[in-house]
């Protein structure tokens, strides 16, 4: 059986899930948010069931986001499972905080977003503040079986983050799947900087679309979301936020009818009031199109002597 607990978070997205799921070990997957009434959302779901904090077993994380791993240390007999990218955020890794500032303070300057406005990088680890504060003491790769729950397996399925995994199970056709798949919104591929300087910027946009196309090739029956109610007509709502998606970026090719133009120009006319609350987020959406449309060849790049990415039809 997988129980869903529904815990609150300070987020536009509302509620997050949190699945209880007794096999071999008893296994939370995923922790809500580090806040004090997640916490006790937390625990009385679990009462709910029968259980207490001390009895969870197992923390599998499907991915590193404050909403999901909150509350990760907050299980003082468990040990915690994910995808290795979480430890960069789960231990604060030095090097990966400073390489972050670096990477989204050369992305932004490449997308042509004003000087004034580059304040924001230093900001964006504020993420952190919300999520648990211990390393894995188990790293998950695809392919691999999950302890403890014998018929369920491990897929890396990047995008939405990179620290994103679901877990399959082929015999019940059920997937937890974090926020690969979500009911009422679509999810949105984050622009996030890869483990280490040495690795190019992850196209997450087309990592996403390859998430969810593997989905439609597995005979998926339900899948249990990291937000709202879990999906049963699987197939049906992948090939509808994979439609709505071109969609999106049909309209941003539109956009460039007039001649090239920066992901921040871009940005601004796509998001006119959003882009000034949530940049990091919108620059990511147009960052996205653009990968998508450059993946199709209908767009090219050229790099103006500043170094700022201009983009146009090709
Ligand atoms: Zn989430």
């Amino acid at each position: 059986m997988i129980q869903q607990l529904t815990i609150p978070t300070p987020y536009a997205v509302g509620d997050v899930n949190a699945f209880l799921v007794k096999g071999d070990a008893l296994s939370l997957f995923d922790a809500g948010p580090r806040t004090p009434e997640a916490l006790e959302a937390i625990k009385t779901g679990l009462k709910e069931f029968g259980y207490s904090v001390k009895d969870i077993e197992q923390v599998i994380l499907t991915h590193h986001h404050p909403d999901h791993s909150g509350w990760a240390d907050g299980f003082p007999n468990a040990e915690l499972y994910g995808h290795e990218y979480n430890n960069l955020w789960l231990t604060r890794d030095p090097e990966f905080i400073k390489f972050h500032d670096q990477f989204y303070m050369e992305r932004f300057k490449e997308q042509g977003v004003p000087e004034k406005a580059l304040g924001i990088v230093g900001k964006m680890k504020r993420a952190a503040d919300f999520m648990a504060e211990r390393p894995l003491d188990h790293l998950l790769r695809e392919g691999d079986a999950l302890p403890g729950h014998p018929g369920w397996t491990v897929l890396e399925t990047l995008g939405h983050a990179q620290s994103h995994l679901s877990f399959w199970n082929p015999e019940r056709h059920e997937l937890i799947g974090g926020d690969l798949l979500l009911e009422k919104v679509s999810s949105n591929p984050l622009v996030e900087p890869p483990k280490s300087p040495e690795y190019p910027r992850p196209k997450t946009m087309l990592q996403y679309n390859a998430s969810l196309k593997r989905l439609l090739e597995l005979p998926v029956a339900k899948v249990f979301s990291g937000h709202g109610m879990p999906v049963t007509d699987v197939h049906k709502l992948i090939e509808k936020r994979l439609q709505k998606q071109h969609e999106r970026a049909m309209k941003v090719y539109e956009m460039l009818n007039d001649g090239p133009h920066s992901v921040f120009e871009l940005t601004v006319q796509l998001f006119p009031a959003a882009y000034k609350r949530e940049l990091g987020l919108t620059l990511s959406e147009t960052l996205g199109q653009m990968d998508y449309l450059m993946d199709l060849s209908l767009i090219v790049r050229q790099t103006d002597n500043q170094g700022i990415h201009r983009y146009e039809q090709a």
